[in-house]
């Protein structure tokens, strides 16, 4: 009887996941899905709660079920209340945490377990899957603590580089390597459990601190499938399938992501966790953009009115500075208007726009703009140079066309969006200042540009209010 409970919430657990992820991946469903996912985890934690007091037989006791409900609840709430309290801006802040708590989760599974045999890992299988729970759940956790405090500016974003540092790197590597084959061979030597779970812990600092600029959401994907990678292989170590199977989730869905950044980014996935991003033979910042390249020229809401009110066709270029503006709402009553005087209005969209994947996508959306309206990258270029105007909306390295044209810039190579091709092109930011790639932006002196200064949300209301009248 026991034994079905188990199996019955393990197999709702395993559809919900399997269901919600499908159902994340397009906008419409995306929320459903969530939800989806959200029961299955329920039925995951029912499971694992029976199966726990079926395994401890005749030792059950009261006790036992007070420490998992007590932390059932901690983990609920906190994570009820920060979910609700945090900044839609600071969302990837909050994914590489999640990603650094998974991994420790299975750190402490794994050491859990070691500890729990008396020191022994018990058979070769059992200590090779111990020791790569421990390994990868290490590295994960402190990748993820620097991930975040580069994305949150607590930590310099640039990449921190020293000589020699893949030799350094690649050596740790083959030692920890080396340690594994050893535990494997000799499951009860528990001392080289303990150390390289130091070692790993090490090595997840001296991995991403060499990773930084735009190189950052990929870091992110990737220490999110690390999560998952861990947390298989702590499945296999405690003999749960359940654990096996979400974390073979997670880990492949994170390397598919991974994936698509590294190619929306023109770029290996070698070369990002290696080269240093603007570290280069270019240099970086304003000098590998060569400089300053002239003056901008600079406009009023009311003056890019006129222009917009003859415009026949509109791209709207959203970046992370509508997110920081949360100028979505205001974005949205713009194109109506614009509809609504004969112009055919499209949203532009970069896989890599903002700070997280699907950034754009999740805020147009919560603004209700048709789903119809987005394009992606690869389908409005062709058509750009036909495109009356393309309003760049709080975007920068995205639309940087320095990626095309100087083959000294850091991000020579990586796909923009060629808003520059449009006849006329309007930048609405507050400054000149660099985007999160911390490069100049040729964009900005082109002829057919003008900068409307100001931030987002009222530059768009005030061209909103210019139509209304
Ligand atoms: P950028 O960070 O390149 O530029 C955003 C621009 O928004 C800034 O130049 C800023 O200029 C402007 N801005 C900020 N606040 C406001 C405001 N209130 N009103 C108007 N403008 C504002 O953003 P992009 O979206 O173009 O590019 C994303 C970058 O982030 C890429 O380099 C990408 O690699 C990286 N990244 C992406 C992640 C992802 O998963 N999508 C995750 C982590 C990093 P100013 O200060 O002058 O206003």
């Amino acid at each position: 009887m026991m034994n079905a409970a188990i199996t019955i919430c393990y197999l709702l657990a395993g559809i919900g996941f399997i269901v919600g992820l499908r159902m994340l991946g397009k906008t419409q469903s995306a929320r459903k899905g969530n939800w989806v996912s959200a029961l299955g985890m329920l039925a995951a934690v029912l499971g694992a709660f029976l199966a726990i007091v079926r395994d401890s037989g005749a030792e059950f006791s009261f006790g036992n079920v007070v420490w998992i409900v007590v932390g059932v609840v901690l983990g609920g709430v906190i994570g009820a209340v920060t979910a609700r309290m945090v900044k839609m801006t600071a969302m990837p802040e909050m994914v590489a945490l999640f990603n650094g708590f998974g991994g420790i989760a299975s750190l402490l599974v794994a050491a859990a377990t070691v500890v729990w045999l008396g020191g022994n890992a018990g058979g070769h299988f059992s200590a090779a899957t111990l020791f790569l729970a421990m390994l990868i759940g290490g590295i994960t956790f402190t990748g993820s603590l620097v991930a975040f405090g580069k994305l949150a500016e607590k930590l310099p974003s640039k990449p921190i580089l020293y000589s020699g540092q893949n030799v350094v790197n690649a050596l740790v590597m083959l030692l920890v390597v080396v340690a594994g084959v050893c535990y494997t061979i000799w499951p009860d030597q528990w001392w080289i459990f303990l150390v390289v779970s130091l070692i790993s812990l090490y090595f997840g600092v001296a991995v991403v601190i060499p990773i930084g600029g735009a190189d950052m959401p990929v870091v992110i994907s990737l220490l999110n499938s690390y999560s998952g990678l861990a947390a298989c292989a702590a499945g296999f170590a405690v003999n749960n399938t359940l654990l096996i199977i979400t974390g073979g989730l997670v880990g492949a869905s994170g390397i598919i992501l991974t994936r698509i950044m590294c190619k929306a980014m023109n770029r290996s996935l070698a070369n990002v966790l290696f080269s240093g991003f603007g570290s280069g033979s270019g240099g970086s910042g304003a000098a590998a953009a060569g400089g300053s390249q002239g003056t901008a020229k600079s406009m009023t809401p009311e003056d890019a009115y006129y222009i917009l009110e003859a415009a026949q066709s509109v791209v709207i270029v959203p970046g992370y500075g509508m997110a920081v503006a949360q100028a979505q709402h205001a974005v949205r009553e713009l194109a109506e208007q614009l509809e609504a005087n004969g112009c055919e209005v499209k949203f532009a969209i970069h896989p890599v726009a903002g700070r997280m994947p699907g950034h754009m996508n999740v805020l147009l959306a919560e603004a209700n703009v048709p789903y119809e309206q987005l394009v992606e990258m690869d389908d409005i270029n062709p058509v750009m140079a036909t495109m009356d105007v393309a309003i760049v909306l709080g975007a920068n390295d995205v639309v940087n066309p320095a990626a095309r044209e100087e083959e000294s810039s850091p991000i020579y190579g990586m796909p923009v969006i060629n808003v520059d091709e449009a006849r006329t092109v309007f930048v609405l930011k507050r400054s000149m200042r660099s985007g999160f790639a911390g490069i100049e932006n040729p964009l900005f002196f082109k002829d057919n540009t003008s900068m409307i200064f100001g931030d987002a949300k009222a530059t768009i209301e005030a061209m909103v209010a210019e139509f209304k009248e």
